[in-house]
């Protein structure tokens, strides 16, 4: 681990397993409570009396300049790390985790400039102006599914306005985020200014949540976990920025470019093997083509290559964990006696090694379903019929969740009457998956609070002050006699 610039070894382990192959990778800390206890004091120590948030902004940037530089060398390295690590595909890592990373860090280090207070205009004789200043000490908690992407997001946007961190990654992916404590290291970051530890959202996890010397949460995973995290950082009143779940819409029109629209479709729901907090896992398909882009999009979800996530041709890697696996099992299990299964639903011939999942769909399938209203986290697609525009709106939004959702038409009104209806953090519109730094995301209802990325994902690890200086004519405000003693 890496606590107050030093490496620390571990008392105890957690074991990596390849997904794959299930063979053992390598052990890891699982931190204790000790451990803890002195990643928080820290990044305390280096937030309260460490000149990090004093640095100016540009010595801070070149510390994230490096940081992006170190990883663009080491990048064939880490995209493999993270492979084996995850079951994540090569074509994943190497052309999205590992490279969009980099790119945050060198984003966050440029637009930071941008975050700046204004001068306020007021009815008094007095300026009045707002500085944005760093929240203090942030807890950043990450799920598995991109956990060298997602730790580029909330580090480099945390650090860069003067913030210190605590982070930790998933206890089922943890050694990408092990292997950049080093590169922080090489790139001279500050003592204690990001501590990096590992173990259990159940000890360490909820130790970030509940500790009154931590100011803000920066979480992303699941609904559960974040309304457990919501009820812990009550203790001294944290910020909060929560990244939930998700159950989210891919509304097809009929006037859709085919082509685009399938390909669409498939990339939404078994990208990454399903694991994706905006997956598309509601598919909202209008009748009239309802036949034909099913048979289509069963033609070609069979074609999809299942084989070991090292391979750069495979298609579909294995699940995170033999856990995964099973819920996701679980999930298909309720699907056949719900709906109608159209193809997958089983652990793919040949792969009894590895946690693997057949990319699935299940067809005639009711919005009240629980594979419609529950996040599966997996390669299974629920598909929904629909005639109307109005009915496919309300189908969209009859969901607890609201992160993402996607529209595919021709008709550029329709899209932008549509997008504008749906209750949702981020719509794409003959597109998927588009994500972009200078772009917020986030969630609407139990999606989460908050945003990441973009203007509004700096601002959230920011405080705004309000500095008032009277300028009273003979340096006597109103106050001056208030009380007339
Ligand atoms: P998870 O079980 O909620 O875990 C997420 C992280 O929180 C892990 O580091 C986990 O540690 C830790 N954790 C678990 N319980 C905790 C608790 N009570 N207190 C504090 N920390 C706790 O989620 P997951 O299964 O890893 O990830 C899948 C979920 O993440 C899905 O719901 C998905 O939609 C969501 N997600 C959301 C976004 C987004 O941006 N909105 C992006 C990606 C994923 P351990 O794993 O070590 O136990
Ligand atoms: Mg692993």
């Amino acid at each position: 681990m890496y606590i107050d610039g030093e490496f620390r070894d571990a008392q105890k382990t957690i074991t990596s397993i390849n997904p794959c192959s299930e063979e053992v990778i390598a052990d890891f800390p699982k931190a204790t409570e000790g451990d803890l206890k002195d990643a928080i004091r820290a990044a305390r120590r280096a937030f309260d009396k460490g000149t990090w948030p004093q640095l100016r902004l540009e010595e801070r940037a070149s510390y994230l300049t490096k940081i992006a530089a170190l990883i663009r060398e080491e990048a064939f390295d880490l995209a493999e790390l993270e492979t084996k690590d995850t079951g994540k595909t090569t074509k994943q890592t190497t052309f999205i985790d590992i490279p969009v990373a980099a790119d945050a860090y060198d984003y966050f280090a440029s637009a930071a400039k941008e975050v700046k207070g204004e001068t306020l205009s007021i009815p008094a004789a007095a300026l009045s102006y707002t500085v944005k200043e760093p929240v203090g000490v942030v807890g950043a908690i990450i799920p598995w599914n991109y956990p060298f992407l997602m730790a580029a997001w909330k580090i480099a946007s945390s650090i860069i306005l003067g913030n210190t961190v605590v982070f930790k990654p998933s206890q089922y992916a943890s050694l990408s985020c092990l292997a950049l404590a080093k590169i922080f290291d090489t790139a001279g970051l500050p003592k204690g200014v990001v501590n990096i530890i590992t173990g259990t959202g159940r000890e360490v996890g909820m130790g970030i949540a509940q500790s009154p010397d931590i100011d803000m949460v920066s979480f992303t995973g699941s609904t559960e976990s974040g309304r457990e995290i919501m009820k812990a950082a009550a203790v001294n009143i944290k910020k909060l920025a929560l990244e939930l779940g998700g159950k989210s819409a891919n509304i097809v029109f009929a006037d859709c470019d085919l082509d685009a629209a399938i390909g669409g479709t498939l990339s939404a729901i078994f990208m990454n093997q399903g694991q994706m907090c905006v997956a598309g896992s509601r598919l909202l398909l209008q009748d009239s083509i309802y036949e034909k882009f099913i048979a289509l999009l069963i033609e070609k979800t069979k074609k999809l290559k299942i084989g070991d996530s090292r391979a750069p041709d495979t298609d579909i890697g294995a699940l995170i964990s033999k856990q995964q696996q099973t819920d996701v099992l679980g999930y298909v299990a309720i699907g056949k006696k719900e709906a109608k299964l159209l193809c997958g639903g089983k652990i793919p011939d040949g792969f009894a090694k590895g946690f693997y999942v057949e990319p699935t769909i299940f067809g005639e399938v009711n919005n009240n379903m629980r594979i419609a209203q529950e996040e599966i986290f997996g390669p299974v697609l629920s598909v929904i019929k629909f005639s109307s525009i109005e009915e496919a709106v309300t189908i969209a939004n009859d969901t607890p969740y609201g992160l993402a959702a996607m529209v595919w038409t021709k008709d550029l009104a329709k899209a932008h009457d549509v997008s504008k209806r749906l209750r949702c953090g981020t719509v794409w519109v003959n597109t998927y998956g588009g994500f972009y730094n200078e772009a917020p995301f986030g969630g609407y209802k139990q999606s989460g609070i908050g945003r990441e990325l973009g203007k509004e994902g700096l601002l959230e690890h920011t405080e705004t002050k309000h500095i008032n200086i009277d300028l009273s004519p003979g340096g006597k405000s109103l106050v001056t006699n208030w009380f007339s003693v």
